[in-house]
């Protein structure tokens, strides 16, 4: 969920690449119609790079229906701590932090190199799939000047 108050999104930290490389695929219905409302209608939608973003260090707008949340926190709260903390030292996040998805895809686009998901995401059962990376090479590609 947003802030109702300002309709910013909260991502732990390793949501933001989870979210540049969502495919549709998810842990449960709930999860992924949440997931399509954020990722598909909003950040990838008209005017989603404007879309604000604050970083927090707990459960956030997409943990919120997700069959494995307790509370605020996650059943496998170990491994996602870990994640986060790679994924935050790799884009230079820190909870409070707030930016623009357009200004997340620019600092992925900075400072995570194709090929480097085999690190900073080991663990996740979403990796072996290939979304992500692809994804993260689309972006870069995308930066290049065409010839
Ligand atoms: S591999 Fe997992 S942690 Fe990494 S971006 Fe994809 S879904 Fe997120």
């Amino acid at each position: 969920m947003s802030d109702p108050d300002t309709n910013r999104l909260r991502f732990r930290p390793h949501h933001f690449l989870c979210a540049l490389g969502y495919q549709g695929k998810g842990y449960s219905e709930a999860f992924t119609r949440n997931m399509d409302r954020i990722v598909q209608d909003r950040l990838r939608g008209k005017d989603g790079d404007a879309v604000e973003i604050e970083v927090t260090a707990q459960t956030d707008s997409i943990c919120a229906p997700c069959p494995h949340r307790r509370g605020a926190l996650c059943e496998s709260q170990e491994k996602i701590e870990t994640l986060d903390a790679r994924h935050a030292a790799a884009l230079k996040l820190s909870a409070g932090d707030r930016l623009s998805w357009g200004a997340a895809k620019a600092r992925i686009r900075a400072q995570v190199k194709p090929g480097d998901l085999g690190v900073i995401c080991e663990s996740c059962q979403w990796l072996e799939y290939g979304m992500c990376e692809g994804a993260l090479r689309r972006l870069h590609e995308a930066a290049q000047p065409s010839a």
